[in-house]
């Protein structure tokens, strides 16, 4: 259960002298928004939630918010991302309520394993542990090193499903705090180095070297359905954070260099059956890079991400995780 400092954003919205105001939400947050709208109406500001799913402080509804007059627009769930916004924006990250050390001090014979020199990395939900959990570890004989990241995250330490930056330091291993496979394996990938990944959750600690081959088997298979493929629709995002248009007229080219035809696409919500009816053979998404290795299972074409198309046209052999890099 997360806390959303409603007195705080109430003080921030009254400097801004904001009357209207848009709440956006992800889906874990609906009920909180639903009461800071309560709160905020109560002490006379109009509110609006957004009932659109945000996956991402790299989707702000400030186009949104500007188009309904609103002032200033509340973005829940995920910390600041460095964008270009249309209106005052007050992000509200939800940190989570739960305590590193217990599983920490489960998992230390593990932990010892990635050796003296770590690296500590998480999401924004527990970065407000980070500090403690590396006293912790410091205190157990540990050398901590905990990477800035590039201007894409908000915090050092802290990794996103797009990037990895922050866990790119000099140690012989990575100590990832989070549940989910994504990021651990994400850090993995991005790292080439022995990842654990312990979740405070459960308890439950989880080397990331298998979990990663295991998925690198299932991207090559991705590769190799699109290898006869003539005709790839190669779309990037209009989501603010994802709009990754050089990134994606590269791979427009590098397809068409390489004797295949490419068309450039852009959506805001990116789906298989919203793209039914397009005489595409396979597709390239050149936005949120979650999109083609969460959801590929739904779509009936090969969906691939940009460093995927450079392994299918031989310009590169090793497997590299697509990232967004600030
Ligand atoms: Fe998360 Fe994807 Fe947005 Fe990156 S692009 S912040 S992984 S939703």
């Amino acid at each position: 259960m997360h806390e959303v400092p409603g007195g705080e954003i109430l003080g921030k919205l009254r400097e801004l002298k904001a009357r209207r105001v848009l709440i956006q939400t992800p889906e874990g947050l609906k009920r909180e928004a639903q009461s800071l709208a309560d709160f905020l109406e109560e002490n006379g500001i109009e509110t609006i939630i957004s009932g659109d799913v945000n996956y991402g402080a790299c989707d702000p509804a400030d186009r949104e918010a500007r188009l309904l007059g609103c002032d200033a627009l509340i973005h829940l769930g995920h910390s600041y991302m460095q964008l270009h916004l249309e209106v005052p924006t007050i992000f509200v990250p939800a940190f989570a309520n739960v305590e590193v050390i217990p599983a920490l001090e489960k998992n230390m014979e593990e932990i010892r394993r990635l050796g003296k020199k770590i690296a500590l990395a998480t999401t924004a939900q527990h970065i407000h542990k980070l500090e403690e959990a590396r006293e912790f570890l410091e205190k157990r004989g540990f050398e901590v090193l905990v990477g800035e990241g590039d201007s894409r995250v908000s915090w050092p330490g802290q990794v996103l499903g797009c990037n990895f930056s922050a866990a790119r330091v000099d140690a012989e291993g990575i100590l990832f705090i989070g549940a989910g496979y994504f990021h651990p394996l994400g850090v993995a990938l991005a790292t080439g180095k022995p990842t654990l990944a312990v979740n405070p959750y459960s308890g439950d600690a989880t080397w990331m070297e298998r979990e990663a081959e295991r998925l690198i088997r299932k991207r090559w298979a991705q590769i190799a359905r699109a290898m006869d493929a003539q005709k790839f629709g190669v779309i990037t995002s209009t989501k603010k954070g994802q709009l990754r248009l050089a990134e994606a007229r590269r791979v427009v080219r590098l397809l068409r260099e390489n004797g295949r035809y490419a068309r450039l696409m852009a959506m805001n919500h990116i789906n298989y059956p919203a793209l039914e009816g397009f005489d595409f053979d396979a597709y390239v998404v050149v936005a949120c890079p979650r999109v083609p290795m969460d959801d590929y299972e739904n779509w009936r074409k090969p969906v691939l991400t940009p460093t995927e198309v450079e392994i299918l046209l031989g310009l590169r052999e090793d497997y590299a995780f697509d990232e967004i890099l600030g």
